[in-house]
């Protein structure tokens, strides 16, 4: 018989955390577990930024950009045109939506404007629409700002060629990246699937950094010659300075592109910057735009809960990440489906635990909670006044709670609950627990 069991991907990479990860994985497959393998997307360990900043920031470590003004109104938009006609002698623009998603240009979110007239017309059409694109799901995304940007594929000596270059960290060999392509402008994945020999991967060591040699193979192997090559060593290399200098967990420019008289710069910018390294930019904190965000992983952030939003019907609060992962498993033990994953730390008072509630309960599949808690450094029965207070002033609760409490304590904060006279029932032993998931879904 095969058993199912979640695993989950945490966002963490800590000591402990990498262990038991480990540890569940050589379990899981000792006892005959089918693992279901729940990767947390990039986004969980990386702050997403827009285009525009993205550019700036490139910029400022000298990687040429296609130059842009952001806008927020068709009026905005006018006068960006202009300037850029004053200061670069761009006649065309092209008026990109920037949310928080790739795939813009099929979507509808980039579109040349040959005079003004059209830059308000494209602007008026862009900015307010909800934007669907293969990567923000049917719901689209609702787009505030457009950048207006020169045009860069005017015509000249040469033909435009378009690149693509993305940096990144392979995690396995602790090196970063550059993965590299002609099949620039077109979307990577496919490229990936149909024709991977086409993407070239350049490690670097990290204890020589980016070499000469390597920017150059990496130009010539674009098939690129003369100043367009150079240019490209340079851009590399800039490109590379930039990464490491903003501690980013990924970049992709997609494209890089050749213009008609052999520049090399970047036509769109997704920087990711790493969540974990962010104390060490305190300026980077202003880039974050939260309307861009899960509204409900915004509010756990503030409340220093690490959530996670899944598709099932039992909502968990657990403190930590090894306990919440194995709770997730009892919950489909016992015939449910965890509808997050939600660690709440350390300190499980009446605070964390009612944002823990308010953050579960707006999710409207969930039918139960289950509340599992371990009490080793924080007492249970603080816990349980902690859960009763919350409890009593959120009010009226839905759906009925079921509170595990074991450890430090664990008699007196049972007892606390059984007469509180709330809708919660308690529980010791975790199979105690999983008795009440199945009583209460059925
Ligand atoms: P994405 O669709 O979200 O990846 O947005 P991009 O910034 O990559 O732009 C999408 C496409 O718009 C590019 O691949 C280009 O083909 C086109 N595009 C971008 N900038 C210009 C420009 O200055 N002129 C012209 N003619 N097309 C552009
Ligand atoms: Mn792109």
């Amino acid at each position: 018989m095969s058993r199912k069991a979640t695993v989950l991907f945490l966002k963490g990479q800590g000591f402990t955390t990498n262990i038991l990860k480990s540890l569940i994985f050589v379990l899981a497959t000792l006892c005959n577990f089918q693992i279901k393998t729940l990767i947390l997307p990039q986004k969980y360990n990386s702050m997403n930024i827009h285009e525009y900043q993205g550019k700036e920031i490139l910029k400022s470590f000298g990687v040429r950009v296609q130059e842009g003004i952001v806008a927020d109104t068709p009026e905005e938009a006018v006068e960006a045109a202009k300037k850029l006609k004053e200061t670069l002698n761009s006649d065309w623009v092209v008026v990109k939506a920037q949310i928080h998603a790739g795939g813009r240009g099929k979507g509808g979110g980039v579109k040349l404007a040959k005079n003004l007239e059209e830059v308000k017309q494209k602007a008026t059409d862009i900015i307010g629409m909800q934007l669907v694109t293969p990567q923000t799901g049917p719901e689209g995304k609702k787009v505030n700002k457009v950048l207006i940007a020169q045009d860069v594929y005017y015509p000249g000596e040469s033909e435009t060629k378009e690149f693509y270059v993305s940096v990144l960290m392979d995690r396995a060999k602790g090196r970063n990246v550059i993965m590299y392509s002609t099949e620039g402008g077109m979307d990577i994945e496919e490229v990936a699937e149909k024709t991977p020999e086409l993407i070239h991967k350049e490690e670097i060591d990290p204890k020589v950094g980016l070499q000469g040699f390597q920017t150059r193979k990496i130009a010539f192997n674009l098939g690129l010659s003369g100043a367009a090559f150079k240019d490209m060593t340079k851009f590399i290399a800039a490109l590379y300075k930039a990464y490491e200098a903003t501690d980013s967990s990924q970049f992709e420019i997609n494209p890089v592109l050749k213009t008609s008289d052999d520049k090399i710069l970047a036509v769109d910018a997704k920087v990711n910057l790493d969540e974990n390294a962010l104390y060490r930019h305190p300026d980077y904190a202003a880039l974050r735009d939260e309307s861009e965000e899960d509204p409900t992983e915004v509010e756990a952030g503030k409340s220093n809960l690490n959530y996670v939003k899944l598709d099932g019907n039992v909502g968990c609060m657990v403190n930590g990440a090894g306990l919440a992962m194995a709770t997730m498993d009892v919950i489909k033990l016992a015939g449910g489906e965890p509808a997050n994953f939600l660690d709440v730390g350390g300190t499980a008072n009446a605070q964390t635990v009612k944002a823990g509630f308010n953050i579960i309960l707006s999710d409207p599949n969930v039918k139960a909670i289950l509340i599992n808690i371990f009490g080793g450094i924080v007492r249970c029965d603080r816990v349980a006044q902690g859960v009763i207070d919350a409890y009593k002033e959120i009010g009226n609760i839905p759906v009925p709670i079921i509170v595990r409490l074991q450890g430090t304590n664990a008699e007196e904060a049972k007892k606390l609950i059984d007469e509180s006279g709330l809708e919660v029932y308690s529980a010791i032993l975790l199979k105690e627990a999983a008795a009440l998931v199945t009583k209460v879904l059925s």
